[in-house]
């Protein structure tokens, strides 16, 4: 972990994206407090927790002691979601919500100012090495027309299927933050995996 870490430290990465999840809102199952406490101690970088969890009330505490920077709740795991976003900036943490591919933008309507960030998934969460799904670049240039339309300036960040070949186009949809797992951690260079994928994105912003 620690390699892995001072690999993306040094390949200039902004933030640290770590998937939680529990085995049921997503098939799979993988870390969650203890490990972020850990990566919390191994590295300065902003930790971005997306938890791909059920009821995630019941987490954010625990996240946010953990030392998440961002934590980012699916809005189909939340009944309540605009009380479970002030939740998680009562608790100062930048507040997310993330949107499965089947799942309309409109959801957001009336939590705009309640978001910091809002994370388009690409692919269907649960595993990593999928196939970026293309009909998502509409939604995130809604999303970008939506935010920028009620001067909000929030974090679009897009998760799934991301590499060299994805990231200039959703860059040019309005995509600000792009989270890339095998494209970095599948490469011998992850530094160069990383600046690669920024080069690509900044293609991208250039021709908005
Ligand atoms: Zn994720």
């Amino acid at each position: 972990m620690r390699g892995e870490l001072r690999d993306i430290e040094a390949g200039g990465a902004d933030y640290v994206h770590l998937d939680v999840m529990d085995g049921h809102f997503v098939p799979n199952l993988t870390i969650g407090p203890p490990v972020v406490t850990a990566i919390r101690k191994a590295t300065a970088l902003p930790l971005d927790c997306h938890l791909m969890v059920s009821n995630p009330d019941l987490y954010l505490d625990a996240f946010a002691a953990a030392g998440a920077d961002i934590i980012t709740v699916h809005a189909e795991a939340c009944v309540h979601l605009q009380r479970t976003l002030s939740h998680i900036r009562s608790l100062g943490k930048r507040a997310g919500v993330a949107l499965n591919p089947h799942t309309d933008e409109g959801v957001l309507k009336y939590v705009v100012n309640d978001v910091d960030l809002v994370l388009v998934m690409s692919v269907n969460p649960g595993f990593g090495g999928q196939a970026f799904l293309p009909t998502m670049l509409e939604k995130i240039a809604r999303i970008s027309e939506m935010m920028a339309s009620r001067d909000r300036d929030i974090l679009l960040e897009v998760d799934g299927g991301i590499a060299e070949t994805t990231a200039e186009e959703v860059a040019r949809a309005g995509a600000n933050l792009l989270v890339a797992g095998v494209a970095v951690f599948g490469q011998a260079d992850r530094g160069g995996a990383i600046r690669r994928i920024r080069a690509a994105a900044e293609r991208g912003f250039a021709t908005r």
